[in-house]
């Protein structure tokens, strides 16, 4: 397999269990850094890499709402869980020395940038690693929403969601031992078909946009720039 990426510019969804590595809660800095490492090997390829990092490590809305408490203020706690996992996933590509900047779709100029089209287009031009935090800015979306949502604008050609396995599976895979991975579906089948791999509206908006989803293990040290350049194991939601 070539060593060449066949892709220009890509957005990466990093979620906050990710990050967790094997704690129950919050952030193993050794992970953010193994993964960071892959995220500069994409950048020595020339690969401009905008991610979107997700905060279930440290909040979700629902726990509160689930607990008849109100599912906004929840989904703000949750947002602002993601801006904490930007940081440490920025202080670890920057250790890297790799040029980083993150931009929250929530204000707090005091901490990072706020998210603008046009600063997170500047900022890739530069050649710098943008980390999208905050998700949508909005209640009610998660931040694989905020990872299509983003990708589209700023012309990714693909999304490329780092799970815990490598693909989308008939079943789950660490339950069901006879579990198949797919090598490609359309985001038609993924909707149909109801595989738990980002939520309905990533999806749609995906599908709506044309934006090809690559699924891929996130664990495996030098899998992303491999899936990069074409190889690696993985599943393609493409129409
Ligand atoms: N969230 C939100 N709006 C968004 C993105 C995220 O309200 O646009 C909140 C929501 O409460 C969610 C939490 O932030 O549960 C963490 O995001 P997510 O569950 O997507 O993180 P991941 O599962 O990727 O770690």
């Amino acid at each position: 397999m070539s060593s060449q990426p066949i892709y220009k510019r890509v957005l990466l969804k990093v979620s906050g269990e990710a990050l967790m590595g094997s704690q129950g809660f919050g952030i193993d800095v050794t992970v953010a850094d193994r993964i960071a490492a892959d995220i500069a090997d994409a950048r020595r390829m020339g690969v401009d890499v905008g991610i979107v990092v997700g905060g279930g490590n440290i909040f979700r809305g629902v726990a509160v709402a689930s607990k008849g408490g109100d599912r906004v203020t929840g989904d703000h706690m949750g947002m602002l869980g993601t801006v904490i996992n930007a940081l440490a996933l920025a202080t670890s590509l920057r250790k890297l020395g790799v040029d980083t900047v993150v931009l929250s779709a929530i204000s707090m100029p005091e901490i990072c940038e706020s998210f603008s089209q046009r600063q997170a287009l500047h900022h890739l031009s530069q050649g710098r690693v943008v980390i999208f935090a905050g998700g949508t800015g909005n209640p009610f979306f998660t931040t694989d929403s905020a990872g299509a949502l983003r990708a589209a604008e700023i012309g990714a050609e693909a999304l490329f969601k780092g799970t815990q396995v490598d693909g989308i599976y008939t079943a789950d895979p660490k339950k069901d031992p006879t579990a198949t991975r797919f090598d490609k579906l359309t985001h038609a089948e993924v909707l149909e078909k109801g595989l738990a791999v980002m939520d309905v509206t990533a999806v749609a908006l995906a599908q709506e946009n044309t934006i090809p989803i690559i699924v891929f293990s996130i664990h495996e040290r030098g899998g992303f720039a491999e899936i990069l350049t074409g190889g690696g194991l993985k599943t393609i939601v493409a129409d």
